[in-house]
């Protein structure tokens, strides 16, 4: 069979730039496929960290469009060996700091223009027009900074590549003030209520849910809840009425980036059938964050973005308690300021029990997923989440909310669970502190039961959370796509 064209079109890409787990998925999804023989590239902007660390890069377009000016297509490879272009706009991406926000804080204010322009370049390499040797086959948009691409196709071309549109987290849809249309070079016709309208403004997302031919979500729990109040953010109806071409495919997790056995960012690796390395990791955890070094407290962890979304202001309310039944805490995340400072400020009133460090760091949060004996996840929802996997993985039980992808890849701790040997973390019944509290109270229990305990770390790390299967289920989407066409 003659090998699938893929351009799978993306804001971000791990490791040259990273905010969340659309990085990840992005930088593993493409090579899985490439694995299964699909010819896949690549589409990113240009941004500055990304020209630093991309490597030898070449000039194959250059266009000189009227709403945005010179923009110029480069190509070049991953560190992998994928195929990779950028959208080269410097007055676009070439400035510090992260792909959406400004240092305030705040989305970038010519956002619709950045994000606008990364998808008319996806839509112009899917299309009739397309700059490649081969036209793809398929265009793969992921959340709205791509998501106008299958718009463009809609309205200005005729053959063009089949469509994919992936939502990672429909609570970010890319709304913006209906004048930016003319901006976008959109035409006026697409701006109504069964196209790019939303509530009087023009909705980046939208548009990929309207235009695409298949729209896919990142877990089969999710898949479901979107369809509903109020995880639809508006667009459930929209999702109801396009629910034959909606499913949800679980991401996978990079089993090489993520392996406690050969991680060398660790302290010392471990495996599942000898964990003396794991309490070697805990021990030096607890002393690279001030913690007192106890082997036998239970070690709460959480790496995440702080956001409303991510449930840590549950956390905060529990911590105190959590602290009064023995645990001892970590914290690695950034985002909402005013949570940063209530989280600190617990910390500093429990010295040697609870630590918080403010920031990015990818080192880090391997080694506490490494040292940690509990991960907490209690979002409010949660398309997939890769922190789970990753802690199970390393035998870091995870205590989640019961919500999207947490709900399809966590086993709780029930009895029968636990006789079978399937259980491999806890679910809460619903999230608010109280419920924290007394699963937390099940968990101390299990903890102090170290074969019980044992015997959940290995089911945990024995779970396939790898993108080979996920990959097949996407070419088998894709396939099917191409021989409907
Ligand atoms: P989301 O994409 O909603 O942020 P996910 O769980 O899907 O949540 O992915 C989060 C990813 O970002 C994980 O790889 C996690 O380890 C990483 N991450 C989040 N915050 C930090 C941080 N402060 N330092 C290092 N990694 C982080």
């Amino acid at each position: 069979m003659e090998s699938l064209h893929l351009l799978f079109a993306t804001s971000e890409v791990f490791p040259l730039i990273k905010t969340g787990g659309l990085a990840d998925v992005s930088g593993a999804l493409p090579a899985a496929l490439a694995r299964l023989g699909v010819d896949a590239t690549l589409l990113l902007p240009a941004y500055a960290a990304v020209l630093d660390s991309a490597g030898s890069l070449q000039q194959i377009a250059r266009l000189d469009l009227p709403q945005h000016g010179d923009v110029r297509l480069l190509q070049g490879r991953l560190p992998d060996g994928l195929p990779l272009l950028l959208v080269d706009h410097a007055g676009y991406y070439q400035r510090a700091g992260n792909p959406y926000l400004g240092a305030d804080g705040h989305d970038w204010p010519d956002n619709a223009l950045r994000f606008g322009l990364l998808s008319q370049m996806a839509a112009w390499l899917a299309g009739e027009q397309s700059p490649l040797p081969r036209r793809p086959d398929v265009l793969h948009c992921n959340d709205w900074q791509t998501a106008l691409a299958p718009a463009y196709l809609h309205f200005y071309d005729r053959a063009h590549a089949a469509t994919v549109m992936t939502i990672h987290n429909l609570a970010y849809q890319g709304v913006f003030p209906p004048t930016v249309l003319g901006a976008l070079n959109l035409p006026q016709e697409s701006f109504h209520l069964e196209g790019l309208e939303f509530h009087g403004m023009l909705s980046f997302l939208k548009a990929g849910l309207v235009y695409s031919d298949r729209i896919t979500t990142v877990s089969p729990s999710y898949a479901r809840e979107i369809q509903q109040e109020p995880l639809g953010f508006g667009l459930q109806g929209l999702l109801r009425h396009r629910r034959d071409v909606l499913t949800g495919i679980l991401n996978g997790i990079d089993t090489e980036e993520w392996n406690p056995a050969a991680d060398t960012r660790l302290w010392a690796t471990y495996d599942a059938a000898n964990l003396a390395g794991k309490a070697r990791n805990k021990e030096a955890l607890q002393q690279t964050m001030g913690l007192a070094i106890e082997a036998n407290s239970p070690l709460l962890a959480v790496v995440s973005r702080i956001a409303p979304q991510k449930g840590l202001d549950v956390v905060a309310d529990a911590l105190p308690q959590l602290i009064q039944m023995g645990f001892q805490f970590v914290l690695l995340g950034s985002g909402e300021r005013a949570l940063e400072r209530r989280l600190r400020d617990l910390t500093h009133a429990h010295p040697g029990r609870a630590a918080v460090h403010i920031g990015y760091d990818e080192t880090l949060s391997h080694r506490i997923e490494a040292g940690a004996d509990v991960f907490l996840m209690p979002s409010r929802f949660e398309p997939c989440g890769l922190n789970q996997m990753y802690s199970q993985r390393y035998g870091t039980l995870p205590v989640v909310a019961p919500t999207g992808g947490l709900l399809d890849t966590v086993t709780d701790a029930t009895a029968a669970r636990l006789a079978s040997r399937e259980a491999t973390g806890f679910v809460l019944e619903r999230l608010d502190a109280g419920a924290l509290r007394s699963t937390l109270a099940r968990v101390n229990e299990l903890y102090r039961n170290k074969e019980a305990w044992l015997r959940m770390q290995r089911a945990a790390m024995g779970r396939d959370f790898g993108w080979a299967a996920r990959a097949e289920e996407y070419l088998a989407l894709y396939r099917n796509l191409l021989a409907r066409q």
